[in-house]
This record gives C-alpha cells, sequence and structure tokens, in this order.
C-alpha cells in the first residue's frame, strides 16, 4: 500500500465522524501521489501525518442571552492547523451545520491556499454553529462578545488571525474586534475584514469575487477565450458572489443566475447587482424578493441553479453544492470552465466529471484565495500603521490571482498533469509547506 493511502487509512479510522474534513484530505493527498514518489524524503519525515494533525485545536462554550431574556448556548471553534509559513489565518464561520469536521476542512484547505498566495500566513479556521439568520443586532453582539471572550487568549497579531467566512461580515468583525480590544487593551491587526475606520483595508469586501474572476479571467486568456459576452451562472448571493458578479459584470460577462439556501433567481436580461446588493447587504432579505422588482426574473424555490444553461459556472455558496448529476448537466448544456468561489462546492464526484471533460476547472483553494491574500495585505498596512488606495491593493490583488494560476498551471505541467489545476494548486501549495516543516525540523 503507498504512503499516500497507509495516512488516509489511519485518518478515515481516526475521524469517521469527520467526512468533510476526510473528503478534503482525500482530495489533497490522493493528487500529491506523484510528489510524493518523487520525493522520499517527505515520508521519511512523516510530513503527512504531520499536514493532518492539527497544531492545535480549541473548542468552547458560548453562553449568551436573547432578547427575551433566554440563555443560549453554542459551541465555539478554532483550530489552528499549521503555522509552518507565518502565523495561522483563516476565516470564522457562524452557520448552524458547522462542526469540528466542518472546521478541520476548511481549516486544511487554508494551509495549501495561503500557502499559494505567496504570503508568509499559515493555516487556521474557526466558528461556531450559531446561526446568525433571524437574530437582532443585540442578539448578534451579545454572541460575539462571548465568543470572544474565550477566542481572545488564544490569537493575536503574531499569533492568529482569523477573518469572515459564512455569516461573518463586517458588522460580527466589529463587535468581535471591540471586545478584544476591551479585553487585552491592545489595539492591535488582530482580525482582518476590519471596518476603514479602524484598521480595515480598501477593497478587502470585494477581494475574494474579483479574486475569483482575475483567476477565472487568466486561466480563460491562458486557452485564447474571454469573459466577455458569456453566460455565467453565479450560486450564493453572500459576499463572494455578489463581488464576483460585480466584476464579471464589468469585464462584459452576462450573470444569469445567482441563489440563497432557499431557491434561486433566473433574470434571462442579466442579473441587476443594485437590487441584489440592497436586499442581502442592507435589508438582510431573500432573495425571492429579488423578482418583485424585475417581474421578467423567475423564481424558484430549492436546488437547482446548476439546471441553467452556461458557458462559465460559479459555485459561490458552501461546500458540495454541486454534485455528479449537477457537473454532468453542466457539461450537457455546453460549460466550458467552472472556477470555485466557495470552499469545496464541488463533491469529488463532480470534480472528476469536469476534468474528464476537459473542462477548465479553477478549484477553490486557487480560485478563491483572493480573500485571504487581501487579508495579509490589510495584515501588512496595520503592521505599517498606514493604508493604501483602493488601487494599489486592487492592483497587487491582481498580480497575485495571476501568479498562482501561473504557478499552479506550472506545477501540473511539470508533473505531467497540464491543465489540471486541481494536482498543480496542491502541489504548489503543498511543496513549500513541506520543505518549510523539513527546515524546521521535528515539531
Ligand atoms: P456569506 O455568508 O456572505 O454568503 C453565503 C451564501 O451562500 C449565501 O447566499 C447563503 O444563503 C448561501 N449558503 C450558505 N450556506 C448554504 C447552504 N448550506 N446551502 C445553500 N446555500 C448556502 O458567505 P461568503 O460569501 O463569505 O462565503 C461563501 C463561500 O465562499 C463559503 O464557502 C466560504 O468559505 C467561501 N470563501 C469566502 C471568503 C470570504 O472572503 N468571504 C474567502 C474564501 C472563501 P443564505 O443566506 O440563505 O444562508
Amino acid at each position: 500500500m503507498s504512503y499516500v493511502q497507509n495516512v488516509l487509512d489511519h485518518l478515515i479510522q481516526k475521524n469517521p465522524s469527520q467526512p468533510e474534513f476526510i473528503q478534503a484530505a482525500t482530495e489533497v493527498l490522493t493528487s500529491l501521489e506523484p510528489v510524493i514518489q518523487a520525493n522520499p524524503k517527505y515520508e521519511e519525515a512523516a510530513i503527512l501525518e504531520r499536514l493532518v494533525e492539527p497544531e492545535r485545536q480549541i473548542i468552547f462554550r458560548v453562553p449568551w442571552v436573547d432578547d427575551h431574556g433566554k440563555v443560549h448556548v453554542n459551541t465555539g471553534y478554532r483550530v489552528q492547523f499549521n503555522s509552518a509559513i507565518g502565523p495561522y489565518k483563516g476565516g470564522l464561520r457562524l452557520h448552524p451545520s458547522v462542526t469540528l469536521g466542518t472546521i478541520k476542512f476548511l481549516g486544511f484547505e487554508q494551509i495549501f491556499k495561503n500557502s499559494l498566495t505567496g504570503q508568509p500566513i499559515g493555516g487556521g479556521k474557526g466558528g461556531s454553529d450559531f446561526d446568525p439568520k433571524g437574530k437582532s443586532d443585540r442578539e448578534v453582539m451579545a454572541f460575539c462578545q462571548s465568543f470572544m471572550t474565550e477566542l481572545f487568549r488564544h490569537i493575536g497579531a503574531t499569533t492568529d488571525v482569523p477573518a469572515g467566512d459564512i455569516g461573518v461580515g463586517g458588522r460580527e468583525i466589529g463587535y468581535l474586534y471591540g471586545q478584544y480590544k476591551r479585553l487585552t487593551n491592545h489595539f492591535e491587526g488582530v482580525l482582518t475584514g476590519k471596518g476603514l475606520t479602524y484598521g480595515g483595508s480598501l477593497a478587502r469586501t470585494e477581494a475574494t469575487g474579483y479574486g475569483l474572476i482575475y483567476f477565472l479571467d487568466e486561466m480563460l486568456k491562458d486557452h485564447g477565450k474571454s469573459i466577455a459576452g458569456k453566460t455565467i451562472v453565479i450560486s450564493g448571493s453572500g459576499n463572494v458572489a455578489i463581488y464576483a458578479t460585480e466584476k464579471a459584470q464589468q469585464l462584459g460577462g452576462k450573470v444569469v443566475a445567482l441563489s440563497d439556501s432557499t431557491g434561486y433567481v433566473y433574470d434571462p436580461d442579466g442579473i441587476k447587482l443594485d437590487t441584489v446588493k440592497r436586499i442581502k447587504e442592507v435589508e438582510r432579505g431573500r432573495i425571492s424578493e429579488y423578482v418583485k422588482e424585475h417581474p421578467t426574473a423567475k423564481y424558484t424555490d430549492g436546488k437547482g441553479i446548476w439546471s441553467i444553461p452556461c458557458d462559465i459556472a460559479l459555485p459561490c455558496a458552501t461546500q458540495n453544492e454541486l454534485d455528479e448529476a449537477d457537473a454532468k448537466m453542466l457539461v450537457k448544456n455546453g460549460v466550458f470552465a467552472v472556477a470555485e468561489g466557495a470552499n469545496m462546492p464541488s463533491t469529488i464526484g463532480a470534480t472528476n466529471v469536469f476534468l474528464d471533460n476537459k473542462i477548465l476547472f479553477g478549484p477553490g483553494k486557487a480560485a478563491n484565495a483572493g480573500g485571504v491574500a487581501t487579508s495579509a495585505l490589510e495584515m501588512s498596512q496595520n503592521a505599517g500603521m498606514t493604508s493604501w488606495s483602493f488601487e494599489t491593493v486592487d492592483n497587487k490583488l491582481h498580480d497575485i490571482m495571476i501568479n498562482i494560476y501561473k504557478n499552479a498551471s506550472a506545477a501540473a505541467k511539470q508533473y505531467g498533469y497540464t491543465d489540471n489545476f486541481v494536482v498543480g494548486a496542491n502541489i504548489a501549495g503543498f511543496t513549500k509547506v513541506a520543505d518549510t516543516m523539513l527546515a524546521q525540523g521535528v515539531c
């Protein structure tokens, strides 16, 4: 049995109730076979065994009181996965589906994603099974303050720098930061995605969505194609989906559909982003409300967004939202490029359908790395007590995404997997972390 398979078998035995973590580790480790076989030094130093074991996992109680005086208890997590190349960095997710396995899968992916950005940031992730939907601002604040009351002792500007993810935007980061400052008496760059008046970076809000389109644009250009005039379907209607839509439209793409966890809208004339921004960013409403203002658009309850014919598909909602049957339908309907804005939105079966059909496929850890890359730019600005213009940050983001594409593409080619950016991204991300772990000895 191969070294990779041995490590995976042991991982599955040890974590039977963490299917998402097992899925992410399987996807990464199996794609590393060629580099592992060519470099026995990794097996000799047990690099894979060390990579799949988080350096530290913190699980804690988060009690808070709702507007009616009732006490609730949620579970908080921070998994500090790997600090070989820099302080732990990764978002906080607030969603009722969050378990330790969810956070471990996200933290594991983050190691390679952060390495791909070329910046000195390690991998971590956190969150809670708290559901911010339908909660008042005061209830969200009560939760965030309680969450930070434990988390603050484990993080810091050079230790671990959390950011947003599903359910965590500017409002939540503000409450978390306020409580951190109150508990520590330190005004430091300990969270990213901060407001512009207290150390936030211009273009951080747009970064993941814009970065996704920069990556897509580079992948298409490299194959003699472009975004202009193409029909695009995007799932989700949160931070990533909104700013992917904005940049795709700026580059001449026609985005015809968006979704949320209740259903999806199809607007054959092209999505009117101002309406979506108001519904989602201001009113915190449902995507179904879109059709009230745009009667030529159609709303459909439930999943099914991938049945809409398109040239380019961008899953930007959540993990495993696009399965093998969805992938086959997209291919049948003529899709030629897919880039993942969300983390692991395609199942392994779906990914294989795309690769087998020679679809240009940008995996999440490369294509959505623009968010964390810009978070690292926010850390640089905080450390230098300065702030850069929107254009400066956006240009740096653009360069980073082009480099990520080029590095993933070159690594794929080097090992005989031309145009397989799944293998390319995993190998490029892994090599830097693994070689650093070798240099730092057994720790
Ligand atoms: P938001 O909370 O802003 O938006 C999430 C969107 O996805 C919403 O439309 C939400 O619908 C939908 N969604 C969430 N969970 C589900 C579900 N279980 N089923 C169907 N739809 C769902 O999050 P983000 O846009 O920030 O994140 C989206 C994805 O991008 C995640 O996978 C995240 O990890 C990834 N990502 C985010 C980055 C960032 O900078 N924000 C960076 C890199 C990756 P509803 O409102 O109905 O729940």
